[in-house]
């Protein structure tokens, strides 16, 4: 609470005096953060900032867990649909594009267009721990700026669900502008701050995830920082199936668990009966899980849909052009 006291706390992008929204626990460290958010611009931002020397804390290597292959792969498979799509509407349509993949993960999506004959690079600053494939491609581990691409280099970028880990991503996105081609493409995806998920749930929202996620955007927000990065949006979409529907259901079982995101990493292989056992996680929470998760899935299906057409999705997806 010292911290909502203090309240001099000022936007990222505008300036503004942020405005204190409410506090949130990380389920992995148990810390607690405050939520703020710019009344000017609505970009919200968690405090205090998370210190690089405790990464380790938040980011344990269990916190990637182990994905099902099925799950890595619809992702995936809707992510090349998407480039695809959008690289068949380039004027210069030549068969071999070029992409990066800003916090690529294990490097499965662009292991994909890349053995569909695309030039692909990724960076990666995290350690995926013990569970992650080896990358069939190269994988740049710094800081976007540190890697050394080549001016205009790349047809697209993309940043699926890494601008929201970024403390400085206005940086990213200069450079990432001074790496892409003339006319060249950004697909940035993040969860949406102003989605019903996020307002509804706040902190029981799945994708709110601090500290973690550092800022937190919407359209407003992310027009302007890509602006000041000589971005403009050219195509908005909430339509992201995977994230914005689990986002919705386990906010819901959120809201009944004391243990947050259980279905989540249970699924992904992070916890399991053992771990009922050792005490770490209570029977009743998987129980709770278990029963809810059905009618929490039919009900999710339901506001999904809605959100959708409402434009108040749980993630949005922008894609911006170099001005
Ligand atoms: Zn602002």
């Amino acid at each position: 609470m010292e911290d909502q006291a203090l309240n001099n706390h000022f936007c990222y992008i505008c300036g503004g005096a942020l405005g204190f929204l409410f506090m949130a626990k990380d389920y992995i460290s148990s810390e607690t953060f405050s939520l703020y958010q710019c009344p000017v611009c609505s970009l919200a931002e968690i405090k205090p900032s998370p210190k690089l020397a405790d990464f380790a804390k938040y980011y344990p290597k269990l916190y990637y867990g182990k994905r099902k292959s099925f799950t890595d792969s619809l992702i995936n498979n809707g992510r090349r649909r998407k480039i695809k799509k959008i690289a068949a509407s380039f004027k210069n349509n030549a068969d071999k594009k070029s992409l990066l993949d800003v916090g690529c993960g294990d490097g499965g999506f662009i292991s994909l267009l890349a053995a569909d004959g695309w030039q692909v690079a990724g960076t990666e600053m995290a350690s995926l721990g013990s569970h992650s494939k080896p990358a069939l491609v190269n994988i740049c581990r710094q800081e976007l700026i540190d890697c050394g691409f080549n001016e205009a280099g790349f047809d697209i970028i993309t940043m699926w669900h890494s601008l929201e880990h970024l403390a400085e991503p206005l940086s990213y996105l200069k450079e990432a502008g001074r790496i892409l081609k003339k006319q060249g493409m950004l697909l940035v995806e993040v969860p949406n701050f102003n989605s019903w998920q996020s307002v509804i749930f706040k902190d029981n929202w799945f994708h709110l995830d601090v500290p973690r996620h550092i800022f937190h955007y919407d359209k407003k927000s992310l027009a302007l920082i890509l602006e000041k990065a000589d971005f403009k949006i050219v195509k908005v979409s909430y339509n992201s199936l995977i994230y914005g529907l689990f986002g919705l259901i386990q906010s819901c079982l959120n809201v009944f668990c004391q243990r947050k995101n259980l279905l989540f990493d249970w699924l992904n292989g992070k916890v399991g009966l053992a771990d009922i056992k050792a005490g770490s996680v209570g029977a009743g929470d998987f129980i709770i899980t278990f029963i809810l998760a059905i009618p929490a899935s039919i009900f999710s299906l339901l506001i999904f849909a809605l959100e959708v057409i409402f434009k108040r999705g749980g993630v949005i997806t922008v894609w911006a052009r170099r001005e």
